[in-house]
Protein backbone atom coordinates (compact mmCIF):
# COMPACT_ATOMS: atom_id res chain seq x y z
CA UNK A 1 0.00 0.00 0.00
CA UNK A 2 1.24 3.66 -0.57
CA UNK A 3 1.80 4.98 -4.27
CA UNK A 4 4.54 6.96 -3.29
CA UNK A 5 7.84 6.99 -5.97
CA UNK A 6 9.16 3.58 -3.91
CA UNK A 7 5.88 2.48 -3.59
CA UNK A 8 5.28 2.88 -7.72
CA UNK A 9 8.50 1.10 -8.30
CA UNK A 10 7.80 -1.85 -6.28
CA UNK A 11 5.23 -2.45 -8.15
CA UNK A 12 7.09 -2.15 -11.69
CA UNK A 13 9.58 -4.70 -10.41
CA UNK A 14 7.05 -7.13 -8.91
CA UNK A 15 4.89 -6.79 -12.03
CA UNK A 16 7.85 -7.64 -14.23
CA UNK A 17 8.36 -10.48 -11.82
CA UNK A 18 4.95 -11.93 -13.12
CA UNK A 19 3.28 -11.01 -9.54
CA UNK A 20 -0.36 -9.62 -10.07
CA UNK A 21 0.08 -6.18 -8.31
CA UNK A 22 -2.48 -3.72 -6.20
CA UNK A 23 -1.29 -0.98 -4.72
CA UNK A 24 -3.60 0.76 -2.58
CA UNK A 25 -3.38 4.37 -2.35
CA UNK A 26 -5.04 6.66 0.65
CA UNK A 27 -4.83 9.59 -1.10
CA UNK A 28 -6.62 11.00 -4.27
CA UNK A 29 -3.49 11.09 -6.63
CA UNK A 30 -0.17 8.97 -6.61
CA UNK A 31 2.75 10.18 -5.60
CA UNK A 32 2.98 10.90 -2.19
CA UNK A 33 5.47 13.53 -1.12
CA UNK A 34 6.19 14.43 -4.67
CA UNK A 35 2.34 15.57 -5.16
CA UNK A 36 1.40 18.03 -6.97
CA UNK A 37 -1.16 21.78 -5.97
CA UNK A 38 -3.12 23.09 -9.29
CA UNK A 39 -4.60 26.24 -9.08
CA UNK A 40 -5.49 29.31 -11.50
CA UNK A 41 -2.54 28.08 -13.37
CA UNK A 42 -0.21 27.84 -11.58
CA UNK A 43 1.24 23.92 -10.75
CA UNK A 44 3.12 23.64 -7.70
CA UNK A 45 5.66 20.14 -6.59
CA UNK A 46 4.91 19.51 -3.42
CA UNK A 47 7.77 18.06 -2.06
CA UNK A 48 10.55 17.24 -3.84
CA UNK A 49 12.46 20.08 -6.61
CA UNK A 50 15.59 19.22 -7.11
CA UNK A 51 16.18 15.92 -9.57
CA UNK A 52 19.75 13.90 -9.36
CA UNK A 53 20.68 10.85 -11.15
CA UNK A 54 18.54 10.67 -13.78
CA UNK A 55 20.36 6.72 -14.53
CA UNK A 56 18.30 5.72 -11.60
CA UNK A 57 14.92 6.28 -13.19
CA UNK A 58 16.37 5.84 -16.66
CA UNK A 59 17.04 2.47 -15.53
CA UNK A 60 13.65 1.61 -13.80
CA UNK A 61 11.98 2.02 -17.38
CA UNK A 62 14.72 -0.07 -19.53
CA UNK A 63 14.17 -2.91 -16.90
CA UNK A 64 10.38 -2.61 -18.22
CA UNK A 65 11.68 -2.51 -22.14
CA UNK A 66 10.73 0.89 -21.99
CA UNK A 67 12.86 4.60 -22.75
CA UNK A 68 12.29 7.06 -20.22
CA UNK A 69 12.24 10.11 -22.62
CA UNK A 70 8.91 8.70 -24.63
CA UNK A 71 7.37 9.09 -21.29
CA UNK A 72 9.23 12.30 -19.49
CA UNK A 73 11.53 14.70 -21.01
CA UNK A 74 14.13 16.21 -18.17
CA UNK A 75 15.22 19.33 -18.80
CA UNK A 76 18.69 20.55 -17.51
CA UNK A 77 19.14 23.15 -14.42
CA UNK A 78 22.38 24.59 -15.29
CA UNK A 79 23.74 26.66 -12.87
CA UNK A 80 21.75 24.29 -10.82
CA UNK A 81 21.78 25.96 -7.25
CA UNK A 82 23.01 29.52 -5.88
CA UNK A 83 23.74 29.65 -2.48
CA UNK A 84 23.27 33.40 -0.46
CA UNK A 85 24.41 34.56 2.94
CA UNK A 86 23.28 37.94 4.77
CA UNK A 87 26.80 38.95 4.65
CA UNK A 88 25.82 39.74 1.04
CA UNK A 89 28.14 35.74 -0.35
CA UNK A 90 26.98 34.14 -3.06
CA UNK A 91 27.85 31.02 -4.62
CA UNK A 92 26.44 29.28 -7.61
CA UNK A 93 26.86 25.49 -8.76
CA UNK A 94 27.38 24.17 -11.91
CA UNK A 95 28.26 20.38 -13.46
CA UNK A 96 30.28 22.79 -16.20
CA UNK A 97 33.62 22.24 -14.36
CA UNK A 98 35.17 25.24 -16.28
CA UNK A 99 32.01 27.42 -14.86
CA UNK A 100 32.68 25.64 -11.27
CA UNK A 101 36.07 25.98 -10.77
CA UNK A 102 35.94 29.60 -11.32
CA UNK A 103 32.98 30.47 -9.46
CA UNK A 104 35.07 28.66 -6.48
CA UNK A 105 38.43 30.72 -7.01
CA UNK A 106 36.19 33.97 -7.34
CA UNK A 107 34.68 32.71 -3.61
CA UNK A 108 37.88 31.85 -2.35
CA UNK A 109 41.29 32.71 -4.44
CA UNK A 110 43.38 29.51 -4.92
CA UNK A 111 40.15 26.89 -4.02
CA UNK A 112 40.36 25.43 -7.43
CA UNK A 113 43.06 22.39 -6.80
CA UNK A 114 41.21 21.42 -3.64
CA UNK A 115 37.73 21.44 -5.85
CA UNK A 116 39.53 18.79 -8.21
CA UNK A 117 40.89 17.14 -5.16
CA UNK A 118 37.38 17.13 -3.87
CA UNK A 119 36.10 15.52 -6.68
CA UNK A 120 38.67 12.58 -7.22
CA UNK A 121 37.94 11.39 -3.62
CA UNK A 122 33.90 11.82 -4.06
CA UNK A 123 33.72 10.09 -7.58
CA UNK A 124 35.48 7.32 -5.54
CA UNK A 125 33.09 7.58 -2.27
CA UNK A 126 30.32 7.60 -4.78
CA UNK A 127 31.55 4.24 -6.70
CA UNK A 128 31.86 2.20 -4.07
CA UNK A 129 29.09 3.62 -1.93
CA UNK A 130 26.91 2.47 -5.43
CA UNK A 131 28.88 -0.82 -6.52
CA UNK A 132 29.64 -2.17 -3.11
CA UNK A 133 26.74 -0.95 -0.67
CA UNK A 134 23.88 1.18 -1.39
CA UNK A 135 21.92 -1.22 -3.42
CA UNK A 136 22.63 -4.58 -1.80
CA UNK A 137 20.36 -6.34 0.24
CA UNK A 138 22.86 -7.38 2.91
CA UNK A 139 21.36 -7.74 6.92
CA UNK A 140 24.78 -8.85 8.23
CA UNK A 141 26.96 -5.73 8.89
CA UNK A 142 30.54 -7.63 8.93
CA UNK A 143 29.58 -9.31 5.31
CA UNK A 144 28.53 -5.59 3.92
CA UNK A 145 31.52 -4.45 5.30
CA UNK A 146 33.20 -6.90 4.33
CA UNK A 147 32.32 -5.97 0.62
CA UNK A 148 35.34 -3.42 1.14
CA UNK A 149 38.79 -3.87 1.05
CA UNK A 150 40.88 -2.09 3.83
CA UNK A 151 42.11 0.68 1.31
CA UNK A 152 38.50 1.26 -0.10
CA UNK A 153 37.29 1.31 3.50
CA UNK A 154 40.07 4.14 4.51
CA UNK A 155 38.51 5.70 1.43
CA UNK A 156 34.64 6.27 2.63
CA UNK A 157 36.12 8.44 5.33
CA UNK A 158 32.70 7.25 7.25
CA UNK A 159 33.97 7.97 10.57
CA UNK A 160 34.44 11.32 10.03
CA UNK A 161 31.46 13.73 9.86
CA UNK A 162 30.69 15.47 6.61
CA UNK A 163 32.08 18.59 7.81
CA UNK A 164 35.31 17.33 8.91
CA UNK A 165 35.48 15.84 5.45
CA UNK A 166 34.84 19.10 3.57
CA UNK A 167 37.44 20.37 5.68
CA UNK A 168 40.03 18.44 3.97
CA UNK A 169 39.70 20.31 0.69
CA UNK A 170 38.11 23.62 1.26
CA UNK A 171 39.36 26.54 3.39
CA UNK A 172 36.43 28.45 2.67
CA UNK A 173 33.68 28.72 4.92
CA UNK A 174 31.24 29.78 1.88
CA UNK A 175 31.72 26.38 0.40
CA UNK A 176 32.12 24.16 2.87
CA UNK A 177 28.65 25.82 4.59
CA UNK A 178 27.20 24.95 0.74
CA UNK A 179 28.36 21.53 0.52
CA UNK A 180 27.44 20.42 3.98
CA UNK A 181 23.90 22.41 3.75
CA UNK A 182 22.78 18.66 1.75
CA UNK A 183 23.08 17.45 5.22
CA UNK A 184 19.75 18.83 6.43
CA UNK A 185 17.73 16.18 4.20
CA UNK A 186 19.73 13.17 5.60
CA UNK A 187 19.31 14.12 9.16
CA UNK A 188 20.09 17.51 9.84
CA UNK A 189 23.53 18.12 10.83
CA UNK A 190 27.13 18.11 8.77
CA UNK A 191 28.61 18.00 12.02
CA UNK A 192 27.05 14.45 12.65
CA UNK A 193 26.60 12.64 9.47
CA UNK A 194 29.46 10.51 8.29
CA UNK A 195 31.75 11.99 5.57
CA UNK A 196 30.89 9.54 3.01
CA UNK A 197 27.94 11.73 2.43
CA UNK A 198 29.86 14.39 0.40
CA UNK A 199 28.75 11.84 -2.21
CA UNK A 200 25.54 14.30 -2.42
CA UNK A 201 27.52 17.79 -3.62
CA UNK A 202 29.41 15.36 -5.76
CA UNK A 203 26.34 14.01 -7.26
CA UNK A 204 24.56 16.67 -8.11
CA UNK A 205 27.93 18.67 -9.36
CA UNK A 206 28.93 15.27 -11.43
CA UNK A 207 25.50 13.94 -12.80
CA UNK A 208 23.36 17.71 -13.24
CA UNK A 209 20.61 19.04 -12.02
CA UNK A 210 16.98 17.59 -13.79
CA UNK A 211 13.56 19.02 -14.15
CA UNK A 212 10.89 16.70 -15.62
CA UNK A 213 8.87 18.44 -18.20
CA UNK A 214 6.11 19.46 -16.15
CA UNK A 215 7.73 19.34 -13.18
CA UNK A 216 8.79 16.63 -10.62
CA UNK A 217 4.73 15.46 -10.79
CA UNK A 218 5.62 14.74 -14.60
CA UNK A 219 8.32 12.04 -13.62
CA UNK A 220 5.21 10.69 -11.29
CA UNK A 221 3.36 10.50 -14.00
CA UNK A 222 5.54 9.03 -16.41
CA UNK A 223 6.18 6.39 -14.12
CA UNK A 224 2.71 5.85 -13.04
CA UNK A 225 1.65 5.42 -16.55
CA UNK A 226 4.81 2.71 -17.28
CA UNK A 227 2.66 1.15 -14.22
CA UNK A 228 -0.53 0.93 -15.43
CA UNK A 229 0.68 -0.15 -18.82
CA UNK A 230 2.38 -2.66 -16.88
CA UNK A 231 -0.96 -3.83 -15.38
CA UNK A 232 -0.52 -2.74 -12.13
CA UNK A 233 -4.07 -1.88 -10.30
CA UNK A 234 -4.00 1.25 -8.84
CA UNK A 235 -6.84 2.37 -6.25
CA UNK A 236 -6.75 5.76 -4.62
CA UNK A 237 -8.74 7.25 -2.41
CA UNK A 238 -8.68 4.03 -0.28
CA UNK A 239 -6.89 4.34 2.90
CA UNK A 240 -5.57 0.84 4.61
CA UNK A 241 -6.36 0.70 8.37
CA UNK A 242 -4.56 -2.31 9.20
CA UNK A 243 -2.50 -5.00 7.84
CA UNK A 244 -3.83 -8.36 8.77
CA UNK A 245 -1.49 -11.20 9.77
CA UNK A 246 -2.52 -14.96 11.35
CA UNK A 247 -0.33 -17.14 12.69
CA UNK A 248 2.58 -15.18 12.17
CA UNK A 249 2.09 -14.54 8.33
CA UNK A 250 0.61 -11.15 6.26
CA UNK A 251 -3.00 -12.09 5.04
CA UNK A 252 -3.53 -9.07 3.36
CA UNK A 253 -4.96 -5.38 4.31
CA UNK A 254 -7.92 -4.14 5.66
CA UNK A 255 -9.32 -0.68 4.04
CA UNK A 256 -10.89 2.11 5.64
CA UNK A 257 -13.92 1.86 3.41
CA UNK A 258 -14.25 -2.45 4.61
CA UNK A 259 -13.22 -5.58 3.63
CA UNK A 260 -10.37 -7.87 4.15
CA UNK A 261 -8.60 -7.92 1.08
CA UNK A 262 -6.24 -11.09 0.83
CA UNK A 263 -2.65 -10.96 -0.71
CA UNK A 264 -0.15 -13.21 -0.19
CA UNK A 265 2.41 -10.72 0.12
CA UNK A 266 1.94 -6.90 1.42
CA UNK A 267 4.60 -4.26 0.93
CA UNK A 268 4.27 -1.23 3.11
CA UNK A 269 5.40 2.07 1.06
CA UNK A 270 3.81 4.02 4.62
CA UNK A 271 6.76 5.54 6.35
CA UNK A 272 8.17 2.40 8.23
CA UNK A 273 7.39 3.98 11.81
CA UNK A 274 4.12 4.83 11.05
CA UNK A 275 3.44 1.20 9.33
CA UNK A 276 4.86 -0.28 12.55
CA UNK A 277 2.57 1.75 15.03
CA UNK A 278 -0.68 2.60 13.31
CA UNK A 279 -1.13 -0.46 10.97
CA UNK A 280 0.72 -3.13 13.20
CA UNK A 281 0.27 -1.77 16.38
CA UNK A 282 4.08 -2.48 17.11
CA UNK A 283 6.10 0.67 18.82
CA UNK A 284 9.50 1.50 16.71
CA UNK A 285 11.28 5.05 16.74
CA UNK A 286 14.20 5.93 15.00
CA UNK A 287 15.80 9.19 15.01
CA UNK A 288 14.34 10.88 12.25
CA UNK A 289 14.50 13.87 9.85
CA UNK A 290 13.36 17.49 10.72
CA UNK A 291 10.38 18.41 9.87
CA UNK A 292 9.48 21.10 7.20
CA UNK A 293 7.50 23.90 6.81
CA UNK A 294 6.70 24.26 2.72
CA UNK A 295 4.84 27.18 0.95
CA UNK A 296 3.81 27.58 -2.27
CA UNK A 297 3.31 30.79 -3.59
CA UNK A 298 2.18 31.60 -7.12
CA UNK A 299 3.30 35.20 -8.09
CA UNK A 300 2.55 37.52 -10.46
CA UNK A 301 5.56 38.41 -12.59
CA UNK A 302 8.69 37.19 -12.45
CA UNK A 303 10.76 37.21 -9.26
CA UNK A 304 13.52 39.54 -9.34
CA UNK A 305 17.14 37.69 -8.93
CA UNK A 306 16.56 34.77 -8.60
CA UNK A 307 16.67 31.55 -10.62
CA UNK A 308 15.44 27.76 -10.55
CA UNK A 309 17.14 27.20 -7.12
CA UNK A 310 18.09 28.86 -4.50
CA UNK A 311 19.22 28.00 -0.71
CA UNK A 312 19.86 30.94 1.62
CA UNK A 313 22.08 30.55 4.59
CA UNK A 314 22.48 32.22 7.98
CA UNK A 315 25.45 33.93 9.13
CA UNK A 316 26.10 31.50 12.00
CA UNK A 317 26.15 28.14 9.97
CA UNK A 318 26.87 26.02 12.95
CA UNK A 319 23.97 27.38 15.91
CA UNK A 320 21.28 27.05 13.14
CA UNK A 321 22.25 23.26 12.96
CA UNK A 322 22.65 23.25 16.77
CA UNK A 323 19.04 25.06 17.15
CA UNK A 324 17.40 23.08 14.51
CA UNK A 325 18.66 19.57 15.92
CA UNK A 326 19.93 19.96 19.44
CA UNK A 327 17.78 23.20 21.02
CA UNK A 328 14.82 21.74 18.63
CA UNK A 329 13.41 25.07 17.96
CA UNK A 330 13.56 27.10 14.53
CA UNK A 331 16.99 28.50 13.97
CA UNK A 332 17.30 32.20 14.40
CA UNK A 333 18.58 32.64 11.42
CA UNK A 334 16.52 30.90 9.34
CA UNK A 335 18.23 28.64 6.66
CA UNK A 336 15.75 27.92 3.86
CA UNK A 337 15.25 27.27 0.08
CA UNK A 338 13.28 28.28 -2.62
CA UNK A 339 12.17 26.73 -6.32
CA UNK A 340 10.94 28.57 -9.12
CA UNK A 341 10.12 25.66 -11.29
CA UNK A 342 8.56 27.96 -13.82
CA UNK A 343 12.05 29.51 -14.56
CA UNK A 344 12.87 26.43 -16.14
CA UNK A 345 9.39 25.51 -17.14
CA UNK A 346 7.51 28.53 -17.77
CA UNK A 347 4.16 26.16 -17.97
CA UNK A 348 4.04 25.50 -15.17
CA UNK A 349 2.84 29.12 -14.02
CA UNK A 350 0.16 31.75 -16.33
CA UNK A 351 1.92 33.67 -18.84
CA UNK A 352 4.80 35.63 -17.13
CA UNK A 353 4.06 34.57 -13.39
CA UNK A 354 6.14 32.13 -11.57
CA UNK A 355 5.25 29.50 -9.27
CA UNK A 356 7.56 29.74 -5.94
CA UNK A 357 7.91 27.24 -3.73
CA UNK A 358 9.87 27.63 -0.19
CA UNK A 359 10.85 24.89 2.40
CA UNK A 360 12.14 26.21 6.10
CA UNK A 361 13.28 23.19 8.16
CA UNK A 362 11.70 22.54 11.92
CA UNK A 363 11.76 20.62 14.50
CA UNK A 364 10.15 17.66 14.55
CA UNK A 365 5.95 17.71 15.77
CA UNK A 366 6.61 16.55 19.24
CA UNK A 367 9.55 18.76 19.61
CA UNK A 368 7.80 21.75 18.64
CA UNK A 369 3.84 21.27 17.73
CA UNK A 370 3.26 24.74 17.33
CA UNK A 371 4.90 26.97 14.57
CA UNK A 372 4.55 30.71 14.57
CA UNK A 373 3.92 30.31 10.71
CA UNK A 374 3.41 34.12 9.94
CA UNK A 375 6.75 34.96 11.64
CA UNK A 376 8.36 32.89 9.46
CA UNK A 377 6.40 33.81 6.09
CA UNK A 378 7.49 37.63 6.86
CA UNK A 379 11.09 36.25 7.49
CA UNK A 380 10.91 34.68 4.43
CA UNK A 381 9.79 36.85 2.05
CA UNK A 382 11.68 39.81 3.34
CA UNK A 383 14.78 37.99 2.86
CA UNK A 384 13.73 37.19 -0.71
CA UNK A 385 13.15 40.64 -1.37
CA UNK A 386 9.54 39.87 -2.67
CA UNK A 387 6.64 42.36 -2.17
CA UNK A 388 3.54 40.10 -0.72
CA UNK A 389 0.87 41.75 -2.60
CA UNK A 390 2.74 40.01 -5.92
CA UNK A 391 1.09 36.74 -4.15
CA UNK A 392 -2.10 35.79 -5.86
CA UNK A 393 -2.45 32.22 -5.02
CA UNK A 394 -1.14 30.59 -1.48
CA UNK A 395 -0.97 27.41 0.47
CA UNK A 396 1.44 26.29 3.40
CA UNK A 397 1.76 22.65 4.67
CA UNK A 398 2.91 22.80 8.63
CA UNK A 399 4.61 19.76 9.38
CA UNK A 400 1.18 18.63 10.88
CA UNK A 401 -0.54 18.59 7.58
CA UNK A 402 2.45 16.47 6.10
CA UNK A 403 1.85 13.64 8.75
CA UNK A 404 -1.75 13.57 8.19
CA UNK A 405 -1.58 14.17 4.59
CA UNK A 406 0.97 11.08 3.57
CA UNK A 407 1.58 9.37 7.41
CA UNK A 408 4.87 10.79 8.04
CA UNK A 409 6.14 9.51 11.35
CA UNK A 410 6.48 12.74 13.53
CA UNK A 411 6.25 14.96 10.54
CA UNK A 412 9.60 14.09 9.70
CA UNK A 413 10.02 15.11 6.13
CA UNK A 414 12.41 12.88 4.68
CA UNK A 415 12.03 9.37 6.99
CA UNK A 416 14.45 8.20 9.17
CA UNK A 417 17.98 10.06 9.24
CA UNK A 418 20.94 8.56 7.68
CA UNK A 419 23.33 8.48 10.97
CA UNK A 420 25.89 5.85 10.89
CA UNK A 421 23.57 3.23 13.33
CA UNK A 422 20.77 3.56 10.90
CA UNK A 423 22.35 3.05 7.30
CA UNK A 424 23.45 0.07 5.30
CA UNK A 425 22.11 -3.27 7.13
CA UNK A 426 21.66 -1.04 10.62
CA UNK A 427 18.98 0.75 8.53
CA UNK A 428 14.96 -0.68 9.30
CA UNK A 429 15.27 -3.54 7.06
CA UNK A 430 12.88 -3.99 3.72
CA UNK A 431 11.25 -7.36 5.86
CA UNK A 432 9.41 -7.96 8.66
CA UNK A 433 11.52 -10.32 11.43
CA UNK A 434 7.98 -11.12 13.06
CA UNK A 435 5.62 -11.49 9.79
CA UNK A 436 5.85 -13.53 7.10
CA UNK A 437 5.19 -11.78 3.99
CA UNK A 438 5.06 -8.42 4.89
CA UNK A 439 8.04 -6.06 3.39
CA UNK A 440 8.76 -2.30 3.40
CA UNK A 441 9.92 -0.28 0.37
CA UNK A 442 10.45 3.62 0.35
CA UNK A 443 12.28 6.38 2.37
CA UNK A 444 12.39 4.53 5.58
CA UNK A 445 14.02 1.62 4.57
CA UNK A 446 16.83 0.82 2.90
CA UNK A 447 18.85 2.45 0.96
CA UNK A 448 17.38 5.71 2.04
CA UNK A 449 15.51 8.90 1.41
CA UNK A 450 15.58 11.00 -1.69
CA UNK A 451 13.72 10.07 -5.17
CA UNK A 452 16.35 8.01 -6.83
CA UNK A 453 17.39 5.54 -3.21
CA UNK A 454 13.29 5.41 -2.94
CA UNK A 455 13.10 3.83 -6.90
CA UNK A 456 16.01 1.96 -5.96
CA UNK A 457 14.21 0.49 -2.94
CA UNK A 458 11.53 -0.76 -4.96
CA UNK A 459 13.99 -2.55 -6.45
CA UNK A 460 15.53 -3.90 -3.87
CA UNK A 461 12.06 -5.10 -2.28
CA UNK A 462 11.23 -7.10 -4.94
CA UNK A 463 14.51 -8.85 -5.47
CA UNK A 464 14.12 -9.37 -1.74
CA UNK A 465 10.73 -10.82 -2.13
CA UNK A 466 12.17 -13.16 -4.78
CA UNK A 467 15.07 -14.43 -2.73
CA UNK A 468 12.61 -15.11 0.29
CA UNK A 469 10.76 -17.35 -2.60
CA UNK A 470 13.52 -19.82 -3.48
C1 LIG B 1 9.32 18.95 1.36
C2 LIG B 1 10.18 17.84 0.82
C3 LIG B 1 11.20 18.14 -0.06
C4 LIG B 1 11.96 17.10 -0.62
N1 LIG B 1 12.93 17.42 -1.52
C5 LIG B 1 13.55 16.44 -2.19
C6 LIG B 1 14.37 16.73 -3.31
O1 LIG B 1 14.52 17.90 -3.68
N2 LIG B 1 14.95 15.70 -3.98
C7 LIG B 1 14.74 14.40 -3.61
O2 LIG B 1 15.27 13.49 -4.30
N3 LIG B 1 13.97 14.07 -2.56
C8 LIG B 1 13.37 15.07 -1.84
N4 LIG B 1 12.51 14.76 -0.81
C9 LIG B 1 12.41 13.37 -0.37
C10 LIG B 1 11.49 12.55 -1.27
O3 LIG B 1 10.34 13.28 -1.56
C11 LIG B 1 11.10 11.28 -0.56
O4 LIG B 1 12.24 10.58 -0.08
C12 LIG B 1 10.32 10.32 -1.46
O5 LIG B 1 9.41 10.99 -2.30
C13 LIG B 1 9.57 9.36 -0.54
O6 LIG B 1 8.99 8.35 -1.28
P1 LIG B 1 8.40 7.06 -0.59
O7 LIG B 1 8.40 5.97 -1.58
O8 LIG B 1 9.09 6.80 0.71
O9 LIG B 1 6.88 7.34 -0.33
P2 LIG B 1 5.99 8.56 0.19
O10 LIG B 1 6.17 9.70 -0.70
O11 LIG B 1 6.14 8.75 1.65
O12 LIG B 1 4.58 7.91 -0.11
C14 LIG B 1 3.92 7.03 0.76
C15 LIG B 1 2.50 6.89 0.25
O13 LIG B 1 1.75 6.08 1.16
C16 LIG B 1 0.45 6.66 1.27
N5 LIG B 1 -0.15 6.21 2.53
C17 LIG B 1 0.16 6.59 3.78
N6 LIG B 1 -0.61 5.94 4.68
C18 LIG B 1 -1.43 5.13 3.96
C19 LIG B 1 -2.44 4.19 4.32
N7 LIG B 1 -2.77 3.96 5.59
N8 LIG B 1 -3.08 3.53 3.32
C20 LIG B 1 -2.76 3.73 2.02
N9 LIG B 1 -1.80 4.60 1.63
C21 LIG B 1 -1.15 5.29 2.59
C22 LIG B 1 0.71 8.15 1.25
O14 LIG B 1 -0.46 8.89 0.93
C23 LIG B 1 1.77 8.25 0.16
O15 LIG B 1 1.21 8.40 -1.11
C24 LIG B 1 11.72 15.76 -0.23
C25 LIG B 1 10.71 15.47 0.68
C26 LIG B 1 9.93 16.49 1.19
C27 LIG B 1 8.81 16.16 2.14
Amino acid sequence: MGAGLGGLSAAIHLRLAGHPVTIFESNSQVGGRANRIEQDGFRFDTGPSLLNYPWVFEDLFRAAGRTMSDYVQLLPVDPSVEFRWPDGQCFQLSSDMKALLAECERVSPGSSPGLTSFFRDAAEKYRLSFDKLVTQNEDNPLRWILNLSAREMWSTGIWRSLDGELKRFFPSRYIREAFGSYGMYLGGSPFDLPGVFSILPYGELAFGLWLPKGGIYGLVQGIERLARELGVDILTSSRVLRIASEQGRAIGVELEMGGLQRFPIVVSNVDVPTTDRELLGKSSSPKMTPGVLTFYWGVRGKVENAGHHTIFLPNDFRAAFDDLCKNKRVPEGLPFYISIASETDPDLAPPGDSTLFALVPTPLLSELPELDVADIRRRVLRRIGLDESRIVVEHAWTPSDWRQQFGLFDGSAFGAAHILRQVGPFRSRNYSRDIRGLYYTGAGTTPGTGMPMVTLSGRMTAERIASHAV
